[in-house]
């Protein structure tokens, strides 16, 4: 089940197949990293066999009219988040740890239980809403396409990013093109449900031959691969923030950056960035994020840490609420298995760093300027509102009970 945020899933797949009916729509799907190590198994594939060709294959033969991968939106999220990062670290005034803000459980968590965090979160969008908002502006100018006639449609292991995409701020896309009542991203499919649908179309998982992603939006870093695990948002930042902070490559140390790898809720670790010294932390678990800041708070230590990861799924998206499900003494082997895939992947990439993607770089050059410069922050940044208020129509814990309430 989802840690947070939608409780129950409900399907939009009747909404997305009437778009696809529709001719005057364009249907774009876009695939999250957790998905091609997840969705072979619910058509009996051992866990963590990476499927990435037959699932954009199947996307096609359900409809769409263009396949991206979301790992291109975990590289711009990269870009802008790294930056973000760097602007930080020099800064006199702004707060200290940078926490990352992809994942829509613990941004609401924060909201809600330690609203006072809202300015440590990063503004960056993550992968899938930044995505959807080029889609929708640089990809619909490219391709003159009507943005209001444009179906982003994004598939998901994630429940809760069915609430992230109604977020009523996520609409960059309307206010660029100054039109009413669009949405970034229109409808939000989980694996599980992407699985059943292929399986009422009479879809034959093993007879698909592998497709490749549509280009422009299709080619990925290995730092863009391993945002499905918890602790790959930290290791692809590092690589691009190394570049930012020095000029230079990241040296073989964070090719893989092994102390933030693995299962556990809580990692820890330093590197030197020419004369930073950073320390990160990446939590999976909001058990443990829970644990681990009210640590912070209690010790009054956020400046021990520079930057910290958090998702809200044990392991990372890998085992989000939306993969297939299994019996409950498997979950630790499926979530080893499909987080090993993944980094498998990332080992096979020639381009490690998001900034090394060209095609990212393309996307500066053409359209975006430079990381936080006046585009971006009007398309690529959100903010994030207090949600505090909303303990007490809970029932559950008072307002004054947070220890860092003001
Ligand atoms: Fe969704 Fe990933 Fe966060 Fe889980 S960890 S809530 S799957 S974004």
């Amino acid at each position: 089940v989802c840690p947070f945020g939608a409780i129950t899933e409900v399907s939009e797949i009747e909404k997305v197949k009437a778009a696809i009916k529709n001719p005057e729509k364009v249907v774009i799907f876009q695939t999250a990293p957790a998905v091609r190590v997840g969705l072979g198994e619910a058509f009996g594939k051992p866990f963590g066999t990476f499927v990435e060709g037959k699932m954009v294959a199947a996307l096609r033969a359900l409809g769409g009219n263009y396949v991206f991968d979301t790992n291109f939106g975990a590289d711009l999220t990269i870009m802008e988040e790294a930056t973000e990062l760097l602007n930080r670290l020099q800064s006199e005034e702004a707060p200290i740890p940078q926490f990352t803000s992809c994942c829509p459980g613990w941004v609401e968590f924060a909201e809600i239980f330690y609203p006072d965090l809202i300015p440590h979160l990063s503004t960056t969008k993550s992968p899938i809403s930044i995505l959807s908002t080029i889609i929708k502006t640089y990809f619909a100018k490219m391709k003159d396409i009507e943005a209001e006639n444009i179906v982003n449609v994004c598939v998901t292991p994630c429940t809760a990013k069915k609430s992230e995409i109604r977020r009523p701020e996520l609409k960059a896309s309307s206010q660029y093109w100054d039109i009413p009542g669009i949405r970034d991203t229109d409808y939000c499919i989980t694996t599980r449900e992407l699985a059943r649908w292929m399986g009422e179309e009479g879809i034959d998982f093993d007879a698909l031959a592998d497709s490749p992603f549509d280009d422009v939006f299709g080619q990925a870093s290995g730092g863009g691969i391993i945002f499905g695990n918890t602790g790959g948002v930290m290791e692809a930042a590092l690589r691009t923030a190394y570049y930012m902070f020095t000029g230079r490559k990241a040296p073989a140390i964070f090719l893989p950056f092994e102390p933030v790898r693995g299962l556990d809720g809580v990692k820890k670790a330093t590197v030197t960035f020419g004369h930073f010294v950073i320390h990160v932390a990446a939590i999976s678990g909001l058990a443990n994020a829970r644990a681990f800041i009210d640590d912070l708070i209690a010790r009054n230590a956020f400046e021990d840490y520079s930057f910290i990861e958090v998702m809200a799924c044990p392991g990372g998206c890998i085992g989000g609420g939306g993969q297939p499900k299994m019996k409950l003494p498997q979950v630790k082997a499926a979530q080893q298995a499909r987080m090993d895939s993944l980094y498998a992947r990332d080992a096979e990439t020639d381009i490690k760093a998001s900034w090394e993607n060209p095609a990212i770089q393309k996307l500066y050059k053409k359209f975006l300027g430079e990381p936080l410069g006046e585009i971006p922050e009007s398309l690529l940044h959100t903010y994030f509102m207090s949600k505090h208020s909303l303990l007490g129509k809970m029932g559950q814990v008072k307002p004054e009970d947070n220890p860092m309430s003001t």
